[in-house]
């Protein structure tokens, strides 16, 4: 018998809603909260472990910040949010439209230093829509000093990895506990911005 029952009690203007009872077996494993150790700084001490066992683990967190925090390289995270050149600036992002942004409400964009946690690769296979319903804050808007972008190679939060993983990543990521390519990004990215 099928753990999960659809249950129709509750409606909305009428319409029943669905929802689904479930019944949680006993004695069955939970997850775990990891812990791993921090330095002064409030960052993550990056292990000296090199293993595929250590790997499988970094792989799990590099997941957790795609979820989260928009994190994106080459092999995680949404594709099209992955900019290989790693500047991850307004002009050469999607939703770019002259100086507007079609997503988040800024009408004078900074093409060469602005960013926000939605950026985009240009393609013409991805057509856009005038939205504007995101606020500067709520997208992580920002202008970097540096005038050049963002990028995990600019991220006070990434030190030079003791060793480069099996793919090459050449960072460790502080704040999320895993090696990282210089051209990755996410929206905590901590470079100085005006
Ligand atoms: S504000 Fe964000 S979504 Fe808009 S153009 Fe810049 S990077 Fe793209
Ligand atoms: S180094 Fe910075 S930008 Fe890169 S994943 Fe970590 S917090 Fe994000």
């Amino acid at each position: 018998m099928s753990l999960v029952e659809k249950i129709y009690k509750k409606k909305f203007k009428g319409i029943p809603i669905v929802q689904e009872s479930i019944e949680v077996p006993k004695n069955v494993p939970t997850r775990k909260i990891l812990s791993p150790p921090k330095g002064k700084d409030g960052l993550f001490i990056q292990p000296k472990d090199s293993s595929a066992e250590r790997e499988v683990v970094e792989r799990h967190n590099r997941e957790r910040f795609a979820g989260h925090f928009k994190f994106a390289d080459p092999l995680t995270g949404a594709p099209n949010t992955y900019d290989e050149r790693g500047d991850y600036n307004c002009g050469r992002c999607n939703q770019a439209n002259g100086k507007e942004c079609l997503l988040v409400d800024v009408d004078n964009l900074d093409l060469d230093a602005g960013s926000c946690g939605d950026w985009e690769v240009i393609c013409a296979a991805d057509p856009e829509m005038k939205l504007y319903l995101k606020s500067p804050k709520g997208a992580g808007y920002g202008v970097a000093e540096n005038g050049k972008g963002f990028g995990c190679s600019r991220c006070p939060y990434a030190s030079k990895a003791y060793q480069p993983d099996s793919r090459g990543r050449e960072l460790y990521c502080g704040k999320g506990d895993f090696r990282t390519y210089g051209t990755a990004c996410c929206v905590l990215n901590g470079a100085p911005t005006k």
